[in-house]
């Protein structure tokens, strides 16, 4: 249903088109030329309109990355209440750790497929962790995400299961903290790899939240994405709380506006491909 285009996107599929035109010039020159401006800011760079970008220059790449730079290891942490895995991505082996996941909301699934072309780009151009390791994961509700709900498929809201100090104890929060194995495999994976920032991706609130000492990070974030900073304030017990709040790592919650739904991951990536990039890219002062 993500995918879905919508009716009132009437230029959606020539729009599209001219986006992966730009993705193909901005990876040629990604390969070729080690350039560093990609998606969103390139197309503010160079043209406000895609579509009159001169096609002459779209030439194959003549190398091929060399995707042996970056070690990438994939494993399972957990398995969700009805026996899904939780897959974690780990990129790069560099002593900086940036977490990121996304879809902890089952009906907010739009970050899945940007977190998939953040593993593909950083691959492809290892430069962009030098000195990290990027873990991902990019679906920690699978069965919230199949059933399209929020909840998992105990009905509990897993962004309020975590042991922070403002955690509420509620059959909806879990009735106690870590009480789904979902949580509890974000939980291990916070504690084995212990980030140095951590983003995670939500719906439909359009703007780069903030827990914990993380106020700079959302506005480098949101200098290199259509979303402006908002402090939402800390719900009980969700993962922002306990991360940024309880344990102090600085914590963004990326919030994309409600029609990312219906964007494909080639649009998604143009609008906000550069703000995740951004953050692979940051270190936090106090922790260098
Ligand atoms: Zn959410």
């Amino acid at each position: 249903m993500r995918h879905q285009v919508s009716n009132d996107q009437a230029s959606f599929a020539a729009l599209a088109a001219a986006t992966l035109a730009l993705m193909a010039v901005t990876a040629f020159l990604l390969t070729t030329s080690g350039a560093t401006t990609r998606g969103w800011v390139q197309q503010k760079q160079t043209d406000s309109s895609p579509a009159s970008l001169d096609k002459s220059t779209i030439t194959e790449p003549t190398t091929t990355p060399d995707v042996s730079k970056v070690a990438s290891v994939e494993t399972i942490v957990g398995h969700s209440v009805e026996g899904r895995p939780l897959v974690c991505r780990t990129i790069g082996d560099g002593e900086y750790v940036v977490l990121m996941m996304a879809s902890i909301h089952g009906n907010e699934a739009a970050g899945t497929p940007l977190l998939n072309d953040l593993a593909k780009q950083v691959v492809e151009t290892p430069d962009l962790l030098t000195g990290v390791t990027l873990v991902l994961l990019p679906v920690v509700n699978p069965d919230g995400v199949e059933s399209g709900q929020r909840y998992n498929a105990r009905g509990v809201d897993l962004n309020r299961n975590f042991p922070a100090e403002n955690r509420q104890n509620s059959s909806r929060y879990g009735l106690n903290a870590l009480s789904e194995p979902e949580s509890l495999a974000i939980y291990q994976v916070i504690n084995d790899t212990l980030p140095n920032h951590i983003v995670t991706l939500h719906e439909p609130l359009q703007c780069v939240d903030y827990d914990g000492p993380a106020k700079e990070l959302a506005a480098v974030m949101s200098e290199f994405c259509p979303l402006p900073v908002k402090k939402l304030g800390s719900r009980p017990g969700s993962l922002g709380s306990y991360t940024g709040v309880t344990l102090g790592i600085p914590t963004i919650t990326f919030e994309l506006p409600g029609n990312a739904a219906t964007q494909s991951p080639e649009l998604l990536w143009r609008f906000y491909g550069e703000a995740l990039i951004q953050a692979v890219l940051y270190r936090h002062p106090t922790s260098e």
